[in-house]
């Protein structure tokens, strides 16, 4: 059975001859693993559209275990992020989140439209960490982790006064729950403004915003622990944060 879907390739690896198997970010059918056959040689019409940092729409072949390529077009090349080196690494970063979280085969339409537009967007106007925080938001709020800001995470309550955001809660604690809670983090109010925009607003809203620096590198710290958190429990994505990271540092 056939089927055609925009499609971001996450990851590739060479398998036997000239064929790769890629891991594939599609709109219709969320992770797909996926044969590109002969897609090394100079020739193949694949080879264009099936590379890294290029938006593609591809056609495919349903398998038992892997879905085959057959054909493909190129709709977006992110030149610009693939020939800047903290481009690339913050897109990379994004791709193997992706690649680590996601399960086969679960649809996430939304989540897929964010990631276009953000590569896009960091193609064409430079790296904006402000979009890799919404990119990060967007994934929490498609699996199921929507961090809750208006009301006590764990009983309902609205009364929030100096509310600590509970990693293990998933949002704010109220006066009375947050004596038992774990995993605590105290936000600033411009943070947990922040973290309210970048899951409720809208791309264009968040790119407008001017955030001062405490309170970006405040966000970096708690959307990331906050990954940790619930990711890690599933997905063992930890280290590829922390190393990610690391080489981001490096290079900056
Ligand atoms: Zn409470």
């Amino acid at each position: 059975m056939y089927y055609q879907s925009r499609s971001i390739v996450l990851k590739n690896r060479d398998l036997r001859d000239s064929d790769q198997i890629l891991t594939i970010f599609t709109e219709k059918e969320g992770k797909v693993t996926a044969v590109a056959k002969g897609v090394k040689k100079t020739k193949s019409s694949l080879r264009g559209c099936t590379q890294p940092f290029c938006h593609s729409s591809l056609y495919f072949n349903r398998g038992r275990d892997m879905d085959l390529i057959t054909q493909g077009r190129i709709i977006d090349f992110f030149g610009n992020s693939r020939e800047d080196i903290t481009r690339t690494l913050y897109s990379m970063y994004m791709m193997e989140l992706l690649d680590k979280s996601l399960l086969e085969r679960v649809p996430l339409p939304q989540l897929y439209a964010a990631l276009a537009r953000v590569l896009e967007l960091i193609n064409q106007q430079g790296l904006d960490l402000m979009l890799v925080r919404y990119f990060e938001s967007r994934l929490l709020v498609n699996l199921g982790y929507k961090p809750i800001m208006d009301q006590c995470a764990h009983c309902g309550s609205k009364e929030l006064r100096n509310s600590p955001f509970s990693l293990q809660e998933g949002g704010l604690l109220c006066p009375v729950c947050m004596e038992r809670g774990q995993h605590l983090m105290i936000l600033r109010g411009e943070t947990a403004a922040l973290v309210r925009l970048l899951c409720e607003g809208s791309i264009q809203a968040v790119q407008r915003v001017k955030a001062s620096p405490l309170a970006s590198q405040q966000l970096e710290i708690v959307l990331e622990k906050y990954l940790e958190y619930h990711l890690e429990r599933r997905f063992k994505v930890k280290n590829t944060i922390r190393l990610l990271k690391r080489t981001l540092a490096v290079s900056n």
